[in-house]
């Protein structure tokens, strides 16, 4: 999640940090350059608009031109106001000395599949100068062809593919080039009269170019209209509707040009009323606000009908924040939100517009039609469901086939709705026609990338939730069906549940199953977070000490029945309604035991409150088989790396059975040990296509039980 949005009331310290042991192309004993560290302080204050993050201290530690190059590119990206999520590029040329002792020049471009915020020096592609410029000369060449042509261009055939922009980058003259697709200039040249404002603002400090599809097409008509224009006073490039270069002899140089004209941008939109930076405080405001209001199942009924729009489930992403109902409840959002996205290439995220309200069938058909008008035989059309809804009562919500995907929507999204919002206070927000945008989504170069993402993960687009996932078996189930591409929400008593990973994908919550209102609160969350619930994995439960039924406590009695039955009843009954909507059909594992075929003395309430749970579950898969539902149990045994186990408990369990610890451990037909990882792997394995027509199903993990053989 970005901590900072470009906001300009945010003061923003960098931190350069010397990362040892990353790849580098300095030389040993120079500076490597790291990570960028970031603190924010907030401050009040109005008018402040983009500052330049140069620091003299931090540049010093780059050696040499590719390490400011990287430098540099990393303070691009470290505002989401200039790109956003592998958006913008940026290059340097310089000379190397090639194996024959020939001097050459060269451009180090951004290469495809990095982002300018974390990039090294090895996500700069390095190609020959020569062969760019002879490309730029040519009249026509298809963008494939280019794509080829440049790999053939680098110096290093290990390198990743140069940005579809290495050509562009190449015809500029400047050592150094910068190319953002800035907020502050979409808002300008996506309004009434956009070029003008922005040639009266920039006058000749700027080369402007209409707009043209990015690729050969732009590379071709830069190199024709830049030395035409081109003055003394040249700093940068506009491209109308696209976004803004820069360039300049020194990194700091090109880099500050960037900033300076973006604010100057700023204060232009500032003075007229047309800018609201993303806010970063009515985000986290509208996140506890909002917790308390029940819409978990107007928000599975929407991903269901998604997802079966999309054909196969999907992430949604809801949230109810003050700055997204703003945007989702003006009177003219159906007008301003269906023109099109800021900057062609969010299409690719986004689609073109957001449906507004929940009709997807609508929306699919409208898309089908966007496909229909403009498609043609050689092209595959994407899938027709919406990856950003704009409704009254949900708000914003984003939709990924992950929930990082629907993370990285979420946030082209809000610079698109404060981009729109300003565009409109400016006059009227003008986005390019479709067809353009239609040109870009289906790029020849993005449709040869369909179908090449390998194989995809089991569970990919699904949710899970899983009770006492702080540890042992639950623990080990959230990994096994993450590993299998699901999205999960842990429960646990234990606060550590929500550290447990740092994902997106990954969603902790501290929860008393024994509390309906605490259930009640995490379903709404989980549903909030990740769009609804697919796959319930009921593991918390506790094994009260070994006692014979005429000492037990009624007390002891009651809470292990509270926790190991009655809490998940509540957990079934309260998820029904979302497992229903399940794209796939819902799934539901209990961790049983071997205690309920098999029960052992001194543990009476433990065993009983299995079996009742066995039952539960029994008559829960007859009752939801209509539903779609699956309902499987698993029952391990002689699970020792669990919470429940501590070395007491299994020395009283041990000496029950008149055996050493050791011998107890192994003391199944196979002599084998059973781990968590068993028990998660098989959990993901019950919820995954191979036991797609299982239900009902009681399955040991034991190693071999006599008792129950
Ligand atoms: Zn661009």
């Amino acid at each position: 999640m970005h901590l900072l949005y470009g906001y300009p009331n945010i003061i923003i310290l960098d931190i350069w940090v010397g990362g040892a042991g990353r790849q580098s192309l300095a030389g040993p004993g120079q500076h490597r350059c790291g990570k960028i560290g970031r603190i924010a302080t907030l401050c009040t204050g109005q008018g402040r608009f983009m500052k330049s993050r140069w620091s003299d201290q931090d540049a010093s530690r780059c050696a040499g031109e590719l390490a400011l190059r990287v430098y540099t590119s990393r303070l691009l990206g470290a505002e989401p106001s200039l790109v956003l999520h592998g958006g913008g590029n940026t290059s340097v040329k310089s000379s190397i000395s090639n194996l024959f002792g020939e001097e050459e020049r060269v451009i180090h471009v951004k290469g495809s599949g990095w982002d300018l915020e974390t990039i090294e020096p090895a996500g700069f592609s390095p190609c020959r100068m020569q062969p760019l410029l002879a490309l730029a000369r040519l009249e026509t060449l298809s963008d494939p062809q280019m794509a080829a042509e440049l790999r053939k261009s680098l110096t290093d055939v290990s390198a990743p593919s140069p940005s579809v922009e290495a050509i562009l980058h190449a015809i500029l003259p400047a050592r150094f080039v910068d190319h953002t697709h800035a907020d502050s200039i979409l808002t300008m040249t996506n309004s009434p009269d956009g070029e003008r404002r922005v040639r009266e603002l920039f006058g000749e400090r700027l080369v402007y170019i209409p707009y043209v599809m990015p690729g050969f097409k732009l590379a071709r008509l830069c190199a024709e209209l830049y030395p035409a224009q081109v003055r003394r006073s040249t700093v940068g490039m506009l491209l109308l509707k696209h976004g803004l270069f820069t360039f300049g002899e020194s990194a700091k140089e090109s880099y500050e040009r960037m900033i300076e004209l973006v604010s100057l941008a700023e204060g232009y939109l500032s003075k007229r009323g047309a800018w609201t930076p993303v806010s970063e405080e009515l985000r986290q405001e509208g996140a506890s606000a909002s917790a308390s209001s029940t819409l978990r199942a107007d928000v599975a009924a929407l991903r269901k009908a998604v997802s079966d729009a999309a054909g196969s489930p999907m992430i949604l992403s809801t949230h109810t924040d003050p700055e997204a109902l703003a945007f989702a409840t003006r009177a003219d959002v159906q007008e301003i939100s269906q023109q099109g996205p800021a900057t062609p290439d969010h299409v690719l995220r986004t689609k073109r517009v957001p449906l507004v309200g929940r009709d997807v069938q609508a929306y699919a058909s409208a898309y089908r039609e966007y496909f229909r008008e403009r498609g043609n035989a050689s092209l595959t059309m994407l899938d027709p469901a919406p990856r950003v809804v704009l409704d009254p009562e949900l708000g914003l919500v984003t939709i990924g086939r992950t929930a990082k995907e629907a993370a990285i929507v979420e946030d082209i999204y809000r610079h698109t709705m404060q981009i729109i919002s300003g565009a409109t206070a400016l006059g009227g927000w003008e986005a390019l026609p479709a067809q353009d945008i239609f040109d870009v989504e289906y790029w020849d170069l993005e449709q040869a990338k369909l179908g090449k993402s390998g194989s995809v993960p089991a569970l990919i687009g699904e949710v899970a939730v899983v009770t006492g996932a702080a540890s042992g078996i639950g623990k080990a189930c959230v990994a096994s069906l993450m590993s299998r591409g699901a999205a999960v929400i842990g429960l646990d008593r234990s606060a550590s549940v929500t550290s447990l990973y740092r994902r997106k994908d990954y969603l902790g919550l501290a929860c008393d199953v024994t509390s309906e209102p605490e259930i009640s609160r995490a379903l709404e969350e989980g549903v909030r977070s990740f769009g609804g619930l697919d796959m319930l994995i009921l593991n918390a439960g506790i094994f009260p000490p070994s006692a014979p039924v005429s000492a037990l406590s009624s007390d002891t009695w009651r809470k292990t029945m509270s926790v190991n039955l009655d809490a998940n009843l509540v957990l079934l009954r309260e998820s029904h309604p979302l497992l229903k909507l399940s794209p796939r059909g819902g799934r539901v594992v209990i961790i049983g035991s071997k205690n309920v075929p098999a029960p052992g003395p001194g543990a009476a309430a433990y065993s009983a409150s299995k079996a009742a749970l066995q039952q539960l579950a029994r008559v829960v898969a007859l009752e939801w088989g209509g539903d779609r539902i699956r309902v499987n149990t698993i029952h391990p045994n002689a699970v020792f790396d669990t919470g429940l186990w501590t070395a007491e408990v299994l020395a009283a369990r041990a000496a029950s059975y008149g055996l050493s610890v050791e011998e107890y451990k192994t003391n199944n037909v196979l002599k084998v040990e059973v781990t968590s990882r068993d028990v998660g792997e098989l959990a993901a394995e019950l919820c995954g296509p191979t036991f797609a027509k299982t239900t009902g199903a009681q399955i040991p993990l034991d190693g071999g039980t006599v008792r129950v053989i």
